[in-house]
């Protein structure tokens, strides 16, 4: 017959030490694991984490349920039958501040909005609850948190008790029990009742702020991420942290750094806006000098300090102003790029031009017959690259190189 251990978080979440007898050993996924005739430590179930702690002094990995034994997963062997635990309190605390605050929030949705909570996750970070909601808007999000919030302030009791289950229709539970036999109840105050056997505070002030951060749709329900207690006290720290940061950078007060950073986004898009069109122009102007400057139908440069987008920029418009063929390179010593171009009139296949001058800067490169880049690392024999470029234009062309 299994013995159940007698579990002491029931009737006093806040113990965190305790001393028992091991009344079983066993391995579970290699580590050992003791069954004890008592414990302070929660297992993992209805969505809250196990609790950390030792035994012993022996950290332990994990506390689970498994088949109606509470087993304590340790990371190595302890000996002895007697031991004494230490449940790490500030992870406790923590995790009755989540849950219970869940137990309200949850209330407070169903209490407004008819809502149910479809289930519920502590998590390391933020906690979830899924809401049977069609839609909710902020309004309704901010009429939830306030009620839950009221409630908190109120400080109200809450309370545990067991009832049989013959006589569980007699408590106006949120949700049906899952469990069979005695059902363990908790009550905050004549404003919920939930079916539990997790770890809860004596009253809800212990809870501390219930925040609700944001919020998604998720198959046909609402998903809330929420934090309570220490979790929102240092969520609203570094938020008031940031926010004084950014109305200090700003220079504008902390209530009107969203509408402000809203007229600086539309600054920046006229701003671009007007960049485009004047580099537009001058790309424009480039041109015409470029063309000027060459004095012939083959343009030839050399170019320093510009990238590669500018300098096919200015090959593409010049091809197009009429019957021209461009020879660029940019120079930038740890790189060659070169990058020839020809007008649609003139009948030159420039891709004949990649194997006949990418040995000369150590290159390779490619393209299509109006137009082909070519990237090298070697800037050593760069004008003689494009003497032979030129050359073999010229060659195609019969078009006079100045
Ligand atoms: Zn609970």
């Amino acid at each position: 017959m299994i013995v159940e251990t007698k579990r002491l978080y029931f009737n006093d979440p806040y113990q965190w030490e305790f001393s028992a007898k091991i009344i079983d050993r066993l391995r579970h996924n290699n580590f050992p694991a003791i069954v004890l005739d008592r414990t302070c430590f929660y297992p993992e179930g209805g969505g809250q984490p196990s609790d950390k702690g030792t035994i012993n002094d022996m950290e332990i990995r994990e506390v689970i349920e498994h088949e109606g034994r509470i087993l304590h997963i340790l990371a190595g062997e302890i000996a002895g039958d007697e031991v004494e635990g230490k449940v790490d309190g500030s992870i406790r605390f923590d995790h009755m501040q989540q849950h219970a605050g869940q137990h309200v929030l949850s209330q407070a949705f169903y209490k407004l909005y008819g809502a149910e909570t479809r289930s519920f996750h502590l998590g390391e970070e933020v906690s979830t609850v899924e809401i049977a909601m069609e839609s909710a808007i902020d309004l309704k999000i901010e009429k939830v948190e306030k009620r839950a919030n009221e409630i908190v302030f109120k400080n109200l009791e809450i309370r545990s008790y067991f009832v049989e289950k013959s006589k569980i229709q007699t408590i106006p539970l949120r949700r049906p029990p899952k469990k069979t036999g005695t059902i363990r109840v908790i009550e905050v105050d004549k404003f919920d009742y939930t079916a539990c056997g997790g770890t809860h505070p004596f009253r809800t002030g212990e809870i501390g702020l219930i925040k609700i951060l944001r919020r998604e749709r998720i198959r046909d329900n609402i998903r809330c991420e929420f934090l309570c207690g220490w979790r929102a006290f240092r969520d609203y720290a570094w938020k008031t942290r940031d926010l004084r940061i950014l109305s200090n950078q700003m220079t504008v007060a902390e209530k009107e750094v969203v509408s402000t950073f809203e007229k600086f986004q539309s600054e920046v898009k006229d701003l671009k806006k007007q960049n485009r069109k004047i580099r537009e122009k001058l790309v424009g102007l480039e041109v015409e000098e470029t063309i000027r400057k060459s004095g012939g139908p083959l343009i030839r440069e050399i170019f320093t300090g510009k990238t590669i987008d500018e300098v096919r920029l200015l090959a593409l418009n010049i091809i197009k102003k009429g019957s021209y063929v461009v020879c660029f390179a940019i120079n930038d010593k740890q790189r060659v790029h070169l990058i020839f171009a020809r007008s649609g009139d003139i009948d030159i296949d420039l891709r004949e031009l990649v194997p006949l001058v990418s040995s000369l800067v150590e290159g390779k490169g490619g393209g299509q017959p109006s137009l082909v880049q070519i990237a090298g690392t070697n800037s050593t024999n760069l004008d003689k690259a494009m003497e032979k470029a030129a050359r073999f234009i010229k060659e195609k062309q019969s078009i006079e190189v100045y």
